[in-house]
C-alpha cells in the first residue's frame, strides 16, 4: 500500500479510455466544434494495461473505466477482460451513459464487474434531450433496468443544474422506492470544455439535501464507506438509497484515495489539477517498469491537500471538458 504526503492511501484509479462521446451533455461538452484527439495521442490498450499493472504493484486495487463514453472505443470489452485479469486488481467498475452498454451486460457479469455508474440527470424525455442534446432517453432508461435485473450494484449519477433539472430531484429519489438503486446527486463542476461558464453554485449539497428532506422529513443518514465521495441517506422502507456528492464544494478531499489517468496519459493526482505528468510519453520514451514505479511514488508524495490547493497550483484556468477527465 502506498500513502501520499498527507497520509492518504492511494488505492483507486479512474481510467479515461477515450475523449469521444455519443452524447453532448451541456455541462460536459460543447454542442458543436468538439475537436477529437487523433488516435495516436490516445494511450493504447497495451500502454494502459502496462500502467495498471505497475500501479497494482504499488497497491492500486480498484479501477473504474470512464471517458468520454467508454463503449464508443473499439474493442473496449476485450480490454476490460484483460484489465480484469491483472493480478492485484480486485475491483473493476465502469461509468457509462448507458447507450451502448446493454449489449455488454453478459460479458461484464462474466468478468466480475460489480458496480456500474449510469449517468441519468432526468426522468423526463424532453429534458433529457435539452441536457444531453441527443434523443436517447428511452435507451438509457431501459439500460438502467437491464443492469438492475442483471444484479449489478447500480449508481445513477445525476448532475444537479439550476434552472435545468431540479424538478427531477424528487422523481429520481422516488426510483429508490422499488429499486435497489443508488441515486447520487452531484454538484455541477466547471468542466464543460468551454471555460466561459464557471457555475455559481445555487444548488450545493446542503440545498439538494434540504430539497429531499422537505419531501421526506424522516430521511435517515447511512454510514458512509471510508473513502466515499457521497454522503448517503435512505428513506425508511425504500429499497435503494440516495447520495449527495459535493464535487464543487470539495468536502471529501480528506479521505481521497483516487488518482486519474486521462485518455492521453496525463496523470492527475487531484480532479482539479491540470495533470502532473504524462505517462504515455514516458512509456513511449522507453521508461522501465521500475523507473515508472519510482516516478509514481515520487508524484504521490507531492499531492495537493485538497481540490482548492490543486486549483490554485494550476498553470492555467479550468477550460477542459469532463470528457478528458472522466469524472
Ligand atoms: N460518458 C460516461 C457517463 O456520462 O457516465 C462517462 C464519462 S462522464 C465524464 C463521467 C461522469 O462525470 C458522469 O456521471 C457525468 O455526469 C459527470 N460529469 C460530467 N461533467 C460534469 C460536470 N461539469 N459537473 C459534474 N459532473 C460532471
Ligand atoms: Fe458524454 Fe458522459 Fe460527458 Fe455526457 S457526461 S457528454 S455522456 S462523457
Amino acid at each position: 500500500m502506498i500513502y501520499d504526503n498527507h497520509g492518504r492511501p492511494i488505492t483507486y484509479l479512474r481510467l479515461a479510455v477515450t475523449d469521444r462521446c455519443n452524447l453532448r451533455c451541456f455541462y460536459c461538452m460543447p454542442e458543436a466544434g468538439v475537436k477529437y484527439l487523433h488516435k495516436s495521442k490516445l494511450m493504447t490498450y497495451e500502454e494502459m494495461l502496462r500502467t495498471v499493472s505497475v500501479l497494482s504493484e504499488l497497491g492500486i486495487s480498484k479501477v473504474r473505466i470512464t471517458g468520454g463514453e467508454p463503449f464508443v472505443r473499439h474493442n473496449m470489452i476485450d480490454f476490460m477482460y484483460q484489465l480484469s485479469e491483472i493480478e492485484g486488481i480486485t475491483e473493476l467498475n465502469i461509468t457509462t451513459n448507458g447507450i451502448l452498454t446493454g449489449q455488454y451486460i453478459r460479458q461484464m457479469k462474466e468478468m466480475g464487474v460489480r458496480s456500474v455508474n449510469l449517468s441519468l440527470d432526468t426522468l423526463d424525455k424532453k429534458r433529457f434531450f435539452e441536457i444531453a442534446r441527443r434523443d436517447e432517453f428511452d435507451k438509457v432508461y431501459q439500460t438502467l433496468f437491464q443492469l438492475l435485473d442483471a444484479g449489478f450494484e447500480v449508481k445513477v449519477n445525476a448532475v444537479v443544474m439550476d434552472g435545468q433539472n431540479t424538478q427531477d430531484i424528487i422523481p429520481l429519489t422516488e426510483l429508490t422506492k422499488d429499486n435497489k438503486v443508488s441515486i447520487r446527486f452531484i454538484e455541477e463542476m466547471p468542466f464543460n470544455g468551454e471555460g466561459s461558464h464557471y457555475p455559481k453554485l445555487n444548488w450545493n449539497a446542503p440545498r439538494i439535501l434540504a430539497e429531499i428532506r422537505s419531501k421526506y422529513p424522516d430521511l435517515q443518514k447511512l454510514v458512509d464507506a471510508p473513502n466515499s465521495t457521497s454522503y448517503n441517506y435512505q428513506i425508511p422502507n425504500y429499497q435503494g438509497n440516495i447520495g449527495v456528492i459535493a464535487a464543487f464544494s470539495r468536502t471529501f478531499c480528506g479521505t481521497c484515495n483516487r488518482i486519474r489517468l486521462t485518455a492521453t496519459g496525463d496523470l492527475k493526482t487531484c480532479l482539479y489539477d491540470d495533470g502532473v505528468l504524462n505517462i504515455r510519453d514516458l512509456l513511449r520514451n522507453g521508461i522501465s517498469d521500475e523507473e515508472l514505479k519510482n516516478t509514481f511514488i515520487n508524484v504521490f508524495k507531492q499531492r495537493p491537500k485538497d481540490g482548492f490547493e490543486a486549483e490554485r497550483n494550476r498553470k492555467s484556468i479550468i477550460t477542459e471538458s469532463m470528457t478528458t477527465i472522466g469524472g
